[in-house]
C-alpha cells in the first residue's frame, strides 16, 4: 500500500496489530508480560488512532506508554508529611530486614510444616514465640489480618449472644465511617454501654455485671483526647471485678515508650491483669499489616479454634515480615519518630540553603511532627521542615519519586521525619524538577 493510499483512507493507514507486535521497543517492554496484555495496549491505541484521539502514527508509542513499567502500579512515596504512621501511605514503612523476610517467604516455605518430622506444624510458630518473648507476660499469641480482626474474634469467640460491657467514653470510630461498636454487634455480641462519655466509674460496671456478661472491654482512645471533668477505670480496677478483661490498645507497642506515655502497651496491659491484647502490627510496632492477639493460654487456644480464625487468618508474608520486625533493630517507624531535632534542622538548613542556591523559594522551618495512625493524637514531635511555595505541592505528587508534603496556610511543608537521611539528594532533585515544571517554583 502506498503512502497516498494510506492517507485516502485512515482507517487502513493504522498500523495492523501483528506489524505493531513487532516492532522492536514493544517487544523489548513487553518481554515477560502475559500477551494478551500487550495486545490489549495496542488494540487500545489503536482504538484511539481510529478515533482521532491520536495521531495514527503514534500507535507504538501509546501502546509502550501504556504497558505497566514495574510490577506494581503502586507508587512509592517520599512521606514529607511529618507524620509518621500515615494509613493513606501504607502506614509502617518496613525495616530492610522485614522486606528480606518477604523476599524469602514469597517461595514455598514451612510456613505448616515441620520439616524435621514431615508433620503439619503450628502456623507461623517462630513468630509467635517472638512475640511471647517481646512481651514476657503473654503465655501465647496469635496473629490475625488486622487489629480490627483482632477485636473481632474477640467479640465473637467471648461474647456471641451474651453482653460485651464498653464505657460509653470509649466507643471509637477508627476511621472510614468504621465504628468498633458496630464491628462488635455485627459478630452477635450485646454491647452494653455504661458510664457517660466523660465519666465512667467502677460503680459503673459493677452495676452492670451479671450472668450475662462474657467479657469487660477496654479499649484504647487511640485517635482522640478527652481533657476536663473526665474519669476512666484502669485495667487493674477492671480484673478484679470477675468477668474476663479484654483491652483493644490499638497502637501494638509491646513495651511502654517514654516518648509516648499515654500510649498503652502489651506488657503493661497483661501485668495490670487483662485476659487478652488486641493490638495493630502496622502502628507503632512498626511491622506488616497484622492483628496481634496476647494473652493467657486458654483464651488464645480459644481464639485460634473459633471458627472465624480461619477467615482472618493471616499469610505466610505477614507472619515472616513480623517475625522480622520483633528481631530488628532498626525499625523505621521507631527511627521517625526518636527523630533527633538538631538534625532534622541541620539537613533541613542544607537542603534550604542548596534549593535556595538553585533560585527555589526555600527556608528551612520549625515544623510538628506527629506520630498519626490513630497513635498518640496529644503529642506533637518537634521538627523541621523544608517550605516552600503551596503551588508546588501538586508538581512534587507528580514528580518521580512522588513528594508528599504537608499544606499549611500558604506553604507546602516537607517534614524531614519520615525521609532518611540518605534520601535528601532524591528529596531535593524532585524539588528542582517540580520547580522547573511552575513558573512560581523559582
Ligand atoms: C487502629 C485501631 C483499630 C483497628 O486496627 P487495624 O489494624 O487498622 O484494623 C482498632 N482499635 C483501635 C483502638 C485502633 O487504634
Amino acid at each position: 500500500m502506498s503512502g497516498a493510499d494510506k492517507r485516502d483512507d485512515p482507517r487502513s493507514a493504522i498500523a495492523r496489530t501483528d506489524e505493531v507486535l513487532a516492532d522492536a521497543r514493544l517487544a523489548a517492554a513487553g518481554a515477560g508480560l502475559r500477551p494478551a496484555v500487550v495486545k490489549a495496549a495496542v488494540n487500545n491505541a489503536q482504538k484511539a488512532a481510529r478515533l482521532g484521539m491520536i495521531p495514527i502514527d503514534a500507535v507504538v508509542e501509546t501502546a509502550l506508554a501504556a504497558l505497566p513499567r514495574s510490577p506494581t502500579s503502586l507508587r512509592p512515596v517520599l512521606n514529607a508529611t511529618g507524620v509518621v504512621l500515615h494509613t493513606n501511605l501504607g502506614r509502617a514503612p518496613l525495616s530492610r530486614r522485614a522486606r528480606e523476610a518477604l523476599d524469602r517467604a514469597s517461595g514455598y516455605v514451612d510456613v505448616e510444616l515441620d520439616v524435621a518430622t514431615g508433620r503439619r506444624a503450628r502456623r507461623g510458630r517462630a513468630t509467635i514465640e517472638a512475640l511471647k518473648a517481646a512481651v514476657p507476660s503473654a503465655e501465647d499469641a496469635h496473629v490475625v489480618n488486622n487489629g480490627a480482626a483482632a477485636l473481632a474474634l474477640v467479640a465473637a469467640a467471648f461474647g456471641q449472644g451474651r453482653e460485651i460491657i464498653v464505657s460509653r467514653g470509649e466507643l471509637v470510630e477508627i476511621g472510614d465511617g468504621f465504628r468498633l461498636p458496630e464491628l462488635i454487634a455485627s459478630l452477635g455480641a450485646r454491647l452494653r454501654e455504661v458510664g457517660t462519655t466523660n465519666r465512667t466509674t467502677l460503680r459503673d460496671y459493677e452495676a452492670a455485671i451479671g450472668d450475662d456478661t462474657a467479657l469487660v472491654l477496654k479499649v484504647h482512645t487511640s485517635n482522640f483526647v478527652m481533657r476536663g471533668f473526665t474519669a476512666s477505670v484502669p485495667v487493674n480496677r477492671l480484673a478484679g471485678l470477675g468477668p474476663p478483661v479484654a483491652v483493644d490498645i490499638g497502637s501494638g507497642l509491646l513495651a511502654p515508650e517514654p516518648l509516648l506515655p499515654a500510649e498503652p502497651d502489651a506488657e503493661s496491659m497483661l501485668r495490670a491483669g487483662a485476659t487478652v491484647v488486641t493490638a495493630s502490627g502496622d502502628k507503632l510496632l512498626g511491622g506488616p499489616q497484622a492483628g496481634v492477639l496476647l494473652g493467657c493460654r486458654e483464651a488464645i487456644e480459644m481464639l485460634r479454634r473459633h471458627p472465624l480464625a480461619r477467615a482472618f487468618r493471616a499469610g505466610k508474608l505477614t507472619f515472616a515480615a513480623l517475625e522480622a520486625t520483633l528481631l530488628d533493630a532498626h525499625i523505621p517507624v521507631e527511627e521517625y519518630l526518636r527523630a533527633d531535632p538538631g538534625r532534622l534542622r541541620s539537613r533541613a538548613v542544607q537542603l534550604a540553603n542548596s534549593l535556595r542556591a538553585s533560585g527555589v523559594q526555600a527556608a528551612a522551618v520549625i515544623s510538628g511532627g506527629a506520630a498519626g495512625g490513630g497513635s498518640a493524637p496529644a503529642v506533637e514531635l518537634p521538627g523541621w521542615a523544608v517550605s516552600l511555595p503551596a503551588s508546588m505541592a501538586a508538581a512534587l505528587r507528580a514528580g518521580h519519586p512522588c513528594v508528599i508534603g504537608r499544606l499549611e496556610r500558604d506553604r507546602c511543608l516537607l517534614d524531614l521525619r519520615c525521609i532518611p537521611a540518605e534520601s535528601d539528594s532524591e528529596l531535593e532533585s524532585a524539588v528542582r524538577q517540580a520547580a522547573s515544571r511552575i513558573p512560581s517554583g523559582g
